[in-house]
């Protein structure tokens, strides 16, 4: 089987003219160096020499085509040639749902561009308004049709927690992408950043952000129901970067957010069945993931009356359990 990971470029969204809630720009295009088409070969080139396998170049930083024309076209021109030679599989970007139209997705297609993801954040036009991201749900449905009518694979993210979000509002952004028929998603819990209109929502009193435990089991729910419709779920919880670490003052920050969700999961399935003992089947990669952070899904189950063995089957994927 071919193992495939991304080779990441970030590209700040310099002078981009929204002011979403949760982000503080000046933050992420201060610190980061925008990079030129020498650092799209290096990297690409670094990449290749170190790993066996295929990668996928991404450009990652939210406003892809929304950076200046010619900019982004000579990061394009930079990694077309080793998508051209099949040294690399594809070119993943990421964008703003009111950034597409048939014109850029033809640019993108002739660049050899192959997966395009969505910040959606949300589906629900007063919490997309709340947060002013200067977009509706209706750009979503456009921009994701027009994209799957083009041939690229779709990718949408959502946000969890953001002002005037609900559990009920999440869950309805879910079946919404589901609907959709995105083939990825991306879930990230509300993180409240230094200098953003969240932190002076949150100082007033306006928004209580919320906290890591609730976030994990509404994101525990949301990836089931991804998973079960056949949407690959590429990412929980934000990168544990330095800017983030520095910068959370508030919200869902937790370095292993997504080995949170894990466990939740597995304790899920687990508590689906009545206390007994029970044989508990998984990858021994996913040990981790069924004792929870400090024993905590041991502890609880044992103290619900269940009595877990756990064997090991390299057969089972990762994020398998198999119960007997
Ligand atoms: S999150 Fe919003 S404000 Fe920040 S770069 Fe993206 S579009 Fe601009």
């Amino acid at each position: 089987m071919i193992k495939k990971s991304n080779i990441s470029i970030f590209v700040p969204h310099l002078g981009c003219p929204n002011q979403c809630s949760f982000c503080d720009q000046r933050a992420i295009t201060g610190k980061q160096k925008a990079p030129d088409c020498d650092d799209v070969k290096q990297a690409i080139e670094t990449a290749l020499k170190s790993k066996n396998y295929k990668c996928e170049l991404a450009f990652f930083g939210g406003s892809f085509t929304a950076i200046e024309r010619s900019y982004m076209e000579s990061l394009l021109k930079s990694a077309y040639p080793y998508v051209k030679s099949g040294e690399i599989s594809g070119i993943r970007i990421s964008t703003r749902p009111d950034c597409i139209d048939e014109e850029i997705l033809s640019t993108l297609k002739s660049f050899g561009v192959t997966s395009i993801e969505l910040g959606a954040q949300s589906m629900n036009n007063r919490v997309l308004e709340l947060n002013r991201r200067g977009h509706t749900a209706q750009d979503v449905c456009k921009a994701s049709k027009i994209i799957k009518e083009a041939g690229f694979e779709l990718g949408l993210q959502m946000m969890t927690g953001l002002y005037g979000d609900t559990y009920e509002n999440a869950l309805l952004t879910a079946t919404s992408f589901i609907e959709i028929g995105c083939k990825t998603v991306r879930i990230y819990p509300t993180v409240v950043l230094k200098n953003t209109y969240l932190e002076s929502l949150m100082l007033s009193g306006d928004f209580k952000p919320w906290g890591v435990e609730e976030s994990v089991e509404l994101c525990a729910e949301l990836y089931e129901m991804f998973e079960y419709a056949g949407i690959k779920v590429i990412r929980v919880g934000l990168h544990s970067s330095s800017g983030v670490k520095e910068n959370a003052v508030g919200g869902a920050y937790h370095e292993a957010f997504g080995e949170l969700v894990q466990s939740k999961i597995f304790l899920n399935k687990i508590l689906k069945y009545q206390p007994g003992n029970y044989t508990v089947w998984i990858n021994k990669k996913s040990l981790s993931k069924l004792n929870g952070q400090k024993k905590q899904n041991l502890k609880a189950l044992s103290e619900m009356g269940y009595v877990i063995k756990t064997e090991f089957s390299e057969e089972l994927k990762p994020n398998e359990l198999r119960i007997n």
